[in-house]
């Protein structure tokens, strides 16, 4: 280890953070799950990344790699192993203003993004929080406040560069690398470690945003109304449904539809988010013109001690009246986790299901549960959480990598389709044979 570590000194540019270093307490562990790395690699271009890949090869460290640290399970730390830390590669530049090709380094977050982009009233569809890495987030899919529009996140990426397990740099687009291109759209950090990606970015004006509040008691109709709109509504709007929002009531808390109509029309989001004001008694609406980059939120970091348990799936079409009732009825009862419905569907769903590792593209809805709170709440809500999912497991199917707080075997099937893990595993044997990008719901090689 130590001539590793010297070799590691001799090459590596960044920052080699280890236990006992002032800075090491603030980058041990990732935003939601603590951690205790024996070091912590912090690259500053692409050939300490290299530098920093041999070593963790050779040193047979458990090796994590962070973009923005938002992974539900944690995969951007680890305990005794090696943590290499992307956030000095952030550049967000815009490469080809006619094209609206934008280059960004693989640890920028999306609220660097947002605010670089504004200025040229350009845009990438990628999440709701300022703080989630454009990393983790692109390379599992990136849904996002203009999905219905533009799609996922990685719908618009349209090359990255990569560093792999044997230190190689490669590009991988259509051109190049066509199957590693595929791969890393949905295969997450499974690959090789991306120093940068290029989107295609899209143009943006302000747009409409808020949130419309109806009663509780009318939560069954509201989402049923809400789902069926959807379908019909122009893609310009992007709708997230939630209950039982702890600040506001919990379980007696007010059904919230949020609300993106990408557009600075007030005619054409008015005559977009009218059906849904028609659904029921509207308490409250504050759906205002607000500038892309302010769409996006801070994320809060959970104090020492809190853990938060993220689990998903998808609703196809068909049983979407019965996946929403059931989630009316427990978004009523008390101790009801957060339940999000995010709409997908519009370009997300013009995409061939194996032209990206990202395959869930005829889900109409993304279910999502959220419980927060130190680990006695979280084992007290296990088995009501557990009996809500087994309720809805005959109408849902497959899940999100980017929501799932487990990677289990079962969630590594349920993200990949037995045929994209296959492709994803030929690609995973000729880039990462050893399996050293582990740290992820992980595709075996073999
Ligand atoms: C507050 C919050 C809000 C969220 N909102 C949204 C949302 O609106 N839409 C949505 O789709 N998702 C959302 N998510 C989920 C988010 O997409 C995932 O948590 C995502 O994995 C976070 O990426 P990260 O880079 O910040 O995390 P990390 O924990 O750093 O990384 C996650 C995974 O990606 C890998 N990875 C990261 N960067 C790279 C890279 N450059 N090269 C190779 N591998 C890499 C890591 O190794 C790890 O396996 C949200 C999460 C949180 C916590």
């Amino acid at each position: 280890m130590s001539s590793a570590l010297e070799t590691l000194r001799r090459d590596f540019g960044g920052d080699i953070i280890e236990p006992g270093d002032a800075e090491y307490e603030a980058v041990g562990g990732s935003k939601l799950v603590p951690g205790s790395p024996a070091y912590v690699l912090r690259p500053e271009n692409v050939d300490d990344v290299r530098a920093a890949v041999g070593f963790a090869s050779g040193s047979g460290l458990p090796l994590a790699v962070r973009g923005g640290g938002h992974g539900f399970p944690g995969f951007g730390t680890n305990d005794g192993g090696v943590v290499i830390d992307l956030s000095r590669l952030a550049d967000v530049d815009l490469v080809d203003g006619e094209r609206h090709i934008v280059r960004i380094g693989g640890g920028a977050t999306w609220g660097q993004v947002a605010a670089a982009l504004a200025p040229h009233r350009l845009a990438i569809s990628s999440g709701d929080t300022k703080s989630v890495g454009v990393g983790g987030l692109t390379l599992s899919g990136g849904i996002g406040w203009k999905v219905r529009k533009y799609g996922l996140a990685l719908d618009s990426l349209v090359a990255a560069e990569l560093v792999t397990a044997d230190g190689e740099v490669v590009t991988a687009s259509a051109e190049e690398n066509p199957e590693l291109f595929w791969a890393i759209r949905g295969g997450g950090g499974n690959l090789g470690i991306v120093t940068a990606f290029e989107f295609a970015a899209h143009p943006t004006t302000d747009v409409f945003f808020g949130k419309v509040t109806f009663p509780a008691s009318e939560a069954v109709e509201v989402l049923q109304g809400w789902a069926k709109y959807l379908r019909t509504a122009p893609e310009e709007l992007t709708s997230i449904a939630s209950l039982a929002n702890p600040f506001a009531g919990g379980h007696e808390a007010p059904v919230e539809i949020h609300i993106a109509f990408d557009g600075d029309d007030q005619q054409l989001a008015d005559a977009a988010i009218d059906p849904i004001r028609r659904l029921g008694t509207v308490v409250g609406d504050d759906v205002a013109l607000t500038a892309y980059a302010d769409v996006l939120v801070e994320g809060a970091t959970p104090p020492p001690g809190i853990q938060v348990v993220a689990r998903n799936a998808f609703v196809d079409r068909e049983p979407v009246p019965e996946v929403l009732q059931i989630l009316a009825e427990v978004g009523a009862s008390p101790g009801s986790p957060v339940i999000a419905l995010r709409s997908v569907g519009g370009a997300v769903s013009r995409v061939a299901d194996d032209a990206t590792a990202y395959a869930h593209r005829q889900a109409e809805l993304m279910v999502v549960t959220l419980t927060a709170g130190p680990k006695p709440v979280i084992d007290a809500a296990g088995p009501d959480l557990d009996a809500l999912w087994g309720k809805l497991a005959p109408h849902v199917d497959g899940a999100y990598a980017n929501f799932l707080a487990s990677a289990a075997e079962e969630d590594v099937a349920a993200v990949y389709p037995a045929d994209t893990y296959r492709r994803l595993a030929a690609v995973k044997r000729q880039y990462d044979p050893s399996n050293l990008f582990a740290g992820n719901h992980n595709v075996r090689p073999e």
